[in-house]
């Protein structure tokens, strides 16, 4: 049985890739910040009891990331998703009224913890089936897509990240480990508003494909969640 980490799967499209790859039949080991108050995803663990298992993690407590993977040195994970990231509010102001505090949080959370669970996590994946890291960027975070300007907070953690993606792809493929991108899409979440143009449905069945058809030659690539390729 193939297993899928995920973070921040209490929510928006992390939960949805959580019920996704559970009714597929996956192990799943759902993280998210606060557990005792996930009550879709305590749900869904009593739907897929002994498939789906919840763990405390916030991903800007590094500490917490190691002892994490300290109780789960036995697991093989065939799939690390880096789902969980954040919007800073203050981003919206744009230039002249940058929010350094926020920037810095916003790089921790989106940029470096992203890098920081490969760290943590390596071994647990390189004995897996599948070995694949998959990143959850934003087109936003493409260099050659911004005509807009703006967004300086939310953009480069994730232009950051996607160059994490690029150098893990390079770093752990001698140990046959995919890394990629991918751009979900705009979606209905918390984060994308109501505004948005897919579902957390689509969005996810379509990564999942994506997902499944990745080969080393697609390592260290940014794609849609409609699996076109996206320009860096
Ligand atoms: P939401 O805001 O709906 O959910 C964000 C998730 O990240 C929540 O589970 C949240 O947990 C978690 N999270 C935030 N900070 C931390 C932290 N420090 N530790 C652990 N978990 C944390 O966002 P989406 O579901 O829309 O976004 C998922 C991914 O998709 C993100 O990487 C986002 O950047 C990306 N994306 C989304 C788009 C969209 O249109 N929705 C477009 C492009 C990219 P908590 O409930 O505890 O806050």
């Amino acid at each position: 049985m193939p297993s899928l980490l995920i973070t921040g799967a209490n929510r928006g499209i992390g939960l949805e890739f959580a019920k996704q790859y559970a009714k597929a039949g996956w192990r799943v080991l759902a993280c998210c910040r606060h557990p005792d108050k996930a009550e879709a995803l305590e749900q869904l663990a009593s739907q897929h009891e002994g498939l789906l298992n919840l763990h405390a993690l916030d991903v800007a407590n590094f500490d917490q990331i190691d002892s994490l993977a300290a109780d789960l040195a036995d697991e093989k994970i065939d799939l690390l998703v880096n789902n969980a990231a954040i919007y800073p509010d203050t981003d919206q102001r744009g230039f002249g009224s940058t929010d350094y505090q926020a920037w810095m949080h916003a790089f921790c959370v989106n940029s470096m913890a992203p890098l920081k669970m490969a760290e943590a996590f390596v071994n647990q994946i390189a004995s897996s089936q599948q070995k694949k890291i998959v990143c959850i960027t934003s087109k936003m975070g493409s260099i050659a897509d911004n005509t807009r300007g703006g967004c300086y907070l939310y953009r480069s953690s994730k232009a950051a990240l996607n160059m994490v993606v690029k150098s893990l792809s390079v770093d752990l493929a001698p140990q046959g480990i995919i890394a990629a991108s991918l751009h979900p899409g705009w979606v209905k979440t918390d984060m994308g508003g109501p505004h948005a143009l897919i579902t957390t449905q689509e969005s996810v069945a379509g990564m999942r494909q994506v997902i499944e058809q990745l080969t080393p030659a697609q390592s260290g690539k940014f794609y849609a969640y409609d699996g076109q390729e996206i320009p860096w």
